[in-house]
């Protein structure tokens, strides 16, 4: 996944999908709420209203028993209904006083033995043909009155009528109908009971009774119908008889408060809905612009931290952290683990020639190399200055770093272009290799650079894989500055031995270069590559100069005419005072200054010291010869022998290891004889291991020979042996006069 994609995958899962998901559950919890209280208010004001209906239409049934007792508990009533009958005053007093003053849309009067005397229908009494029809409707009710028994009548008082009224169906239409026994007011006109006439009323429930009742109560659109509405916006109360009977709905629009406030605050409430998400979704995108800048600066930050600026590789820190990681990861356990530590050789030299520019380009160029060798699967970082660490991981095997690290080492060595000039460096690596799971990183980096160090010390240009000894050595490297103090004091530890010079045509001694020994006690033979280099750094050159210089005076003056060459530090050089402490010790043994030989090296005439080459022109002076050591490494230059003239050059052994026949060494060796010889100055070659070596350097007329082949180092006793040997009686010796 695309790391924008899947920064905007997180942002979504960890902080948009909860705010929505809070939005939409308040929301919903909101609107749930909102709707329950409205239904709920709803359904309580449906309750009130129901009751109340209840209520009313009970009343108007109650109502209209108690109109019928306005006339039916009256003496006149029963005089003119049923004493002597008189239609007049029954249809005005009962029949059309009931329909004008109450309402009443129907009545009936039965004679006390059942037949129908008197109706009225609307206002007006009806033809005495339907009367019979008329008391058929309303006989049940009738029959209801007749079944009563009036209680036991307490003295004095006037017994209540018997009356009774429910809901019917009247010719298919509802209707309240209530009847009552015609009975005296006055207590007066006594009648025996069942024998009274019975007065009925009706009061249909129809639209101008439903219209009485909305104007009473308030209903909107109050109806009484058969069939129970649909409509959701009507409510509608049940009017039942009271055997159970169904006789019609009562139905009118539903009083809804609750809709109504839904209705009033519900687009305030939406308004304020889409102005929160609207809110909350600029928030949400102002959250989202400033934690991915926030993540980019981290990200931008975190890799600055963790990169070089010049090669844009990881840096130090990141490489101990990856190493860590790697070496203590559980999926690496096991896993074939290799550490490289790699070093510019001369990159100082390029930086201080060509400039820094130069040398960032030159870094650039070489993390490009490395790159190019070992492609991505390993880990390369730049530790600092020209130093690059490598990280290679096996997990099905070793990887060869050995044939990498020569090609690395090989690709480096190619020639770079930067500003216009051609450079040359070398690159020297340490490798450690180690086994996933089972290393400390710290302790391998030291190991790493233990065997960078070796490769340095070892002739540069080389890869070195760590061995446990090299451990050793290093940590005796570090003892080593005060054991050569100890061993400079004492005289049991240090000594001189010295390597026979032969003449290369007669094969006979000709001299002997002294060389450094030191036998520790602990340690063994330490090697002087090893600790002239420390005694360098810290001072005791001078000492231990010294001490050479005396032993090899000490031979040379026993045996004159001989060539004693002794090896000088660039250190000792510098030292305004070395060539009178050289005068001093030849004149103390007594040795002739012309057989003294001092070898240097190149670096010497490179760093362009005044003092150096006071002190040169001093020996050449007064007579001693000088000799170019380890000629064919480095920087040689025969013009260098022109600004400074030498005696001698030492062909160094590495370049005399490589000659064989037809060999392209053999043709550089040939054009530096023919010019030394051009320049009056003599060639030896050190390092002759072999016959054939000897025979080459003979044919291209090299004038002395040094190496294993005939002698190594040996003991002065020895030397002075071989001086003595007629063998080696030195006939004729080439000398030059002094420049
Ligand atoms: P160098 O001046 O090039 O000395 C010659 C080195 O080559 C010696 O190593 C010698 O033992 C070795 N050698 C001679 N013949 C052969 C051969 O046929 N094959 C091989 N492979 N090696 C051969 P050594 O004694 O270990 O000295 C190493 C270096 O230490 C010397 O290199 C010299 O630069 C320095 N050195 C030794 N003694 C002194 C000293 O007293 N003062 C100073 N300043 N440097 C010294
Ligand atoms: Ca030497
Ligand atoms: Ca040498």
């Amino acid at each position: 996944m695309q790391p924008k994609t899947l920064e905007r995958w997180q942002f979504s899962a960890s902080v948009l999908l909860p705010v929505i998901l809070a939005l939409v559950i308040t929301a919903a919890a909101v609107l749930g709420f909102v709707f329950w209280s409205t239904a709920n208010i709803d359904q309580r004001a449906l309750e009130r209203q129901s009751s109340m209906v209840a209520q009313v239409i009970e009343a108007r049934r109650a109502q209209v028993q108690h109109d019928l007792e306005s006339v039916a508990i009256w003496d006149d009533a029963v005089v003119n209904a049923k004493l002597y009958f008189n239609f007049d005053w029954v249809d005005s007093n009962l029949g059309a006083w009931m329909y004008e003053f109450f309402g009443h849309n129907r009545s009936v009067i039965i004679g006390a033995d059942g037949t129908p005397i008197y109706a009225m229908e609307g206002g007006a009494a009806a033809a005495s043909e339907d009367l019979a029809d008329m008391a058929a409707s309303v006989r049940p009710i009738v029959e209801r009155v007749r079944a009563i028994r009036p209680a036991e009548v307490a003295a004095g008082e006037v017994p209540p009528p018997a009356a009774a009224s429910d809901f019917m169906l009247l010719d298919g239409r509802p209707a309240i109908v209530s009847a009552m026994a015609i009975v005296t007011d006055s207590g007066e006109l006594m009648q025996s009971p069942g024998s009274e006439a019975i007065m009925v009323g009706v009061l249909f429930l129809d639209e101008a009774a439903a219209e009485r009742l909305n104007r009473e109560y308030l209903f909107e659109a109050g109806r009484f119908v058969l069939t129970e509405s649909r409509d959701p916006a009507r409510a509608v109360y049940p009017i039942l008889s009271s055997t159970g009977r169904f006789i019609a709905f009562f139905e009118w629009d539903r009083d809804r408060p609750g809709l109504l406030m839904l209705r009033q605050t519900g687009p305030a409430l939406v308004a304020a809905f889409i102005v929160a998400a609207i809110l909350v979704f600029l928030l949400l995108r102002q959250l989202r612009r400033s934690s991915s800048e926030l993540e980019n600066g981290r990200r931008l930050a975190e890799h600055q931290a963790a990169h070089d600026k010049l090669t844009g590789l990881p840096n130090r820190v990141s490489f101990d952290t990856h190493l860590a990681d790697t070496l203590t990861n559980g999926k690496f356990a096991g896993a074939h683990i290799a550490l490289l530590m790699l070093d510019l050789d001369r990159f100082k030299q390029v930086n201080d020639t060509l400039g820094h520019q130069a040398g960032d380009d030159l870094i650039r160029a070489v993390g490009d190399r490395i790159r190019a060798v070992v492609g991505h699967d390993m880990m390369i970082a730049r530790l600092g200055g020209d130093e690059f660490g490598i990280l290679a991981v096996g997990q099905h095997g070793p990887v060869d770093v050995v044939s990498i690290s020569t090609r690395i080492i090989d690709s480096i060595g190619q020639s770079f272009t930067l500003n216009h000039f051609k450079a040359h460096v070398g690159a020297s690596i340490g490798i450690v290799l180690a086994e996933g799971g089972s290393a400390e990183p710290r302790e391998l980096v030291r190991k790493a650079d233990i065997a960078l160090y070796e490769a340095k010390a070892g002739g540069r240009n080389r890869a070195v894989v760590y061995e446990e000894h090299m451990n050793e050595l290093l940590q005796l490297q570090h003892t080593i500055e005060g054991e050569l103090r100890e061993a400079l004091r004492r005289d049991d530890q240090l000594s001189v031995v010295f390597q026979p010079l032969v003449d290369q045509h007669s094969r006979k001694v000709i001299g002997a270069e002294a060389l450094a020994r030191w036998h520790h006690p602990k340690y063994g033979q330490i090697s002087p590559a090893r600790f002239i280099p420390i005694a360098e750094n810290t001072g005791l050159i001078e000492a231990l100069g010294d001490f050479v210089l005396r032993r090899a005076c000490e031979l040379g003056a026993t045996a004159p005419g001989r060539t004693i060459a002794v090896n000088i530090s660039p250190t000792q050089l510098r030292n305004p005072r070395f060539s009178h402490q050289v005068f001093d010790i030849l004149r103390e043994t007594g040795m002739r200054p012309l057989d003294l030989e001092l070898e240097i090296t190149e670096s010497i005439l490179l760093d362009d010291e005044h003092i150096s080459s006071q002190n040169l022109r001093t020996f050449r002076t007064a007579g001693v010869h000088i000799a170019l050591d380890d000629f064919g490494t480095g920087y040689s230059s025969l013009s260098y022998l022109k600004r400074y003239p030498v005696d001698r050059i030492k062909i160094d052994r590495s370049f005399v290891s490589q000659l064989a026949e037809g060999h392209v060494s053999v043709a550089i060796t040939q054009a530096i004889v023919t010019l030394a010889h051009a320049m009056d100055i003599e060639v030896t070659a050190e390092g002759v291991e072999t016959e054939g070596q000897a025979a080459i350097l003979g044919k291209l007329g090299c004038n002395t020979l040094q190496g294993f082949l005939f002698s190594g180092g040996v003991v002065p006793g020895r030397i002075a042996e071989i001086f003595a040997d007629p063998a080696n009686a030195v006939t004729r010796r080439r000398r030059k006069s002094a420049a």
